[in-house]
């Protein structure tokens, strides 16, 4: 079996280390096979640090069988899955206002899962119960990613995670 991580405290907190994109997808994917709908996700990290990886792990939890990919000429990209993602990318975005207007409180809120990255620049509009994802670069092919329920719907999520398989031989 792969290496195992279960180390969820009182807190909500999470944290592990993926080596490699392949661990972070399989992250994601746990996470979007226990999503129930109505999960508010916000990525905080540098340009590479692994946002999109991780969604495209989300996706495919949630059965989505396109390749989700940063939003470019849209800042919601929209996908059928057994909840429909919404993956929002505000790195271009700086206007409060412009954030206010995509309406990202609709999809959360009409049972859909919502995936935010940069989503620091949205903190003040957003719900405190989501599931912040922050990912450090500490190498080439490392990453540290934290996973912080900020309140109970969270919580119940990071607890239906169970142990998490990275797909770690050995
Ligand atoms: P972001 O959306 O945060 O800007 P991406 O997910 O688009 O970042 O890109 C992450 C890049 O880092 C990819 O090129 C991926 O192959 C590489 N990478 C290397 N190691 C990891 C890891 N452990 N987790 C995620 N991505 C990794
Ligand atoms: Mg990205």
């Amino acid at each position: 079996m792969g290496a195992l991580f279960k180390t969820l405290n009182d807190t909500g907190r999470l944290e592990l280390t993926t080596q490699g994109p392949g661990e972070t997808q399989a992250l994601g994917r746990r996470l979007g096979e226990v999503m129930e709908g109505g999960e508010l996700a916000l990525m905080v990290g540098d340009l590479g640090a692994g946002k999109t990886c991780m969604t495209q792990g989300i996706a495919w939890g949630l059965g989505v069988d396109e390749y989700a990919r940063s939003p470019t000429f849209v800042l919601v990209s929209e996908y059928e899955g057994r909840h429909t993602l919404f993956h929002a990318d505000l790195y271009r975005v700086d206007d409060p206002l412009e954030i206010e207007d995509l309406g990202l409180d609709e999809t959360y809120g009409g049972g859909g899962v919502c995936v935010i990255e940069w989503a620091e620049k949205a903190d003040s509009l957003l719900p405190p119960d989501h599931l912040r994802i922050t990912f450090t670069v500490t190498g080439p092919e490392e990453r540290v990613v934290e996973l912080r329920a900020g309140g109970p719907k969270h919580l119940a999520l990071l607890e239906r995670l169970g142990e998490v398989d990275l797909g770690r031989g050995g």
